[in-house]
């Protein structure tokens, strides 16, 4: 299942997740170093101009840059295979700060409509603010995205697969679209993460994370990162980030660094564990659905299959009798956590149509699969057959 292509540097991404961007002080420690200051000094006031020009590479501030925050970014951009990446405070900051920097009055931006809740809030309220016309398509439905390009674009965002639905949208044709109608896409690869599914490679532009997911998944700090070509970084994202400072702080870029360093292992290991707990439910029978791309029963298995390595740690199934069977499943549990995170080493639960998902109304939500019963389990590094058998002892509870 491990990504096999080699990165911008020769290495694999195994190899980057582990090493890339190390940069050592003149200690030679082993492990990266924490450099927790906001400033640095200057020799002389010659070298403090230089630096506010440009001219030196020195760090000037770390709203703008930190030497563990760079080490981050570097091991980012290499595990992804793209040239530059930049990180920031949380997710959400990332995704704000990868649309508002290129838009502006009078843009269009086209986005699926299956988003996590905070990226829906995003585009469809906060940027609509600021002049920007807002098409929203059903992600799986090419003709959709076809209609809503055939006008022109600055950007398009999407999530595949998509939280909590867990649809998967056709990379490759929907940057096509989006090309042609002169604009950039813009993916949340938060699903998949760097060792499922590389977006560049199929056609994306640019690529966020919530590095608070998977890339920590041991649930400790938040943080997000943004992966973009060198003229988008330069021309739009350096000087919005550096301005509005969305920065992450450079303990949790250490956290983040020390977590991309067995990203692929538990990644790897939590999609075994989600494969098997997926084929087990389905074949339970009793359930309404179970969603799973890596399912022969899901709606776009195929394209998963082609544009993914693994099919991702997270499935979700409706629990009969609805809201009332949902919560009875979840209070049941005794060793999943109720909890809306995800990507976690902890095995977690949570009830979209009521937590993130729960500003919209019933009929987006039925529309996104979102329904009264589905809950939405992400696997962790538990065995998973005591996953199943806290399912299974849950599930009894809740029919009885
Ligand atoms: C969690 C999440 C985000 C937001 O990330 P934060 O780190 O919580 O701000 C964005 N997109 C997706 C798909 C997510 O799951």
């Amino acid at each position: 299942m491990s990504d096999q292509s080699a990165g911008r540097n020769g290495y694999r991404t195994r190899t980057n997740l582990v090493r890339g961007g190390l940069d050592r002080s003149n200690f030679q420690e082993t492990c990266e170093a924490v450099f927790a200051t906001s400033g640095y000094v200057y020799a002389n006031a010659e070298e403090a101009e230089a630096a506010f020009k440009g001219e030196n590479t020195k760090f000037v501030y770390s709203r703008f840059s930190n030497p563990t925050v760079a080490m981050f970014e570097k091991r980012m951009a290499l595990a992804e295979g793209m040239e530059a990446c930049r990180a920031t405070a949380s997710g959400m900051a990332a995704v704000f700060a990868s649309l508002a920097c290129m838009l502006r009055a009078g843009d269009r931006l086209v986005a699926s409509r299956a988003l996590f809740g905070s990226c829906l809030y995003v585009v469809s309220e906060i940027l609509p603010r600021y002049g920007i016309e807002v098409v929203l398509v059903d992600g799986a439905d090419i003709g959709q995205w076809e209609k809503a390009l055939a006008g022109g674009v600055r950007a398009a965002f999407l999530e595949t697969p998509s939280n909590p639905g867990l649809e998967v949208i056709d990379l490759p044709a929907v940057a096509e679209l989006v090309h042609k109608a002169g604009g950039r896409l813009v993916v949340d690869n938060v699903f998949a993460s760097p060792v499922l599914q590389k977006p560049q490679a199929l056609g994306a532009d640019i690529v966020v994370y919530s590095a608070t997911k998977h890339i920590d998944g041991q649930g400790r700090v938040l943080g997000g990162a943004i992966l973009g070509d060198p003229e988008y970084m330069e021309d739009h994202l350096r000087m919005f980030l550096r301005h509005t400072g969305p920065a992450l702080s450079p303990f949790n870029a250490w956290i983040l660094l020390k977590g991309l360093e067995t990203l692929d292992l538990r990644m790897r290991a939590m999609c075994d564990s989600a494969e098997r707990i997926a084929a087990r439910l389905e074949a339970r029978g009793t359930l309404p659905r179970v969603v799973y791309p890596g399912l022969a029963s899901h709606p776009q298995h195929a394209l998963a299959a082609r544009q993914m390595s693994g099919f991702g740690t997270v499935v979700g199934f409706e629990v009969p009798k609805g809201k009332a069977g949902a919560f009875r499943f979840l209070n049941a549990l005794r060793l999943i956590d109720i909890s809306n995170n995800l990507g976690d080493a902890k095995s977690l639960v949570t009830h979209p149509a009521t937590t993130t998902h729960q500003r919209l109304s019933e009929e987006e939500r039925n529309h996104l699969g979102i329904t009264a019963g589905y809950v939405r389990l992400s696997v962790g590094l538990e065995d998973p057959e005591d996953i199943i058998k806290d399912i299974d002892q849950a599930l009894a509870a809740a029919a009885g």
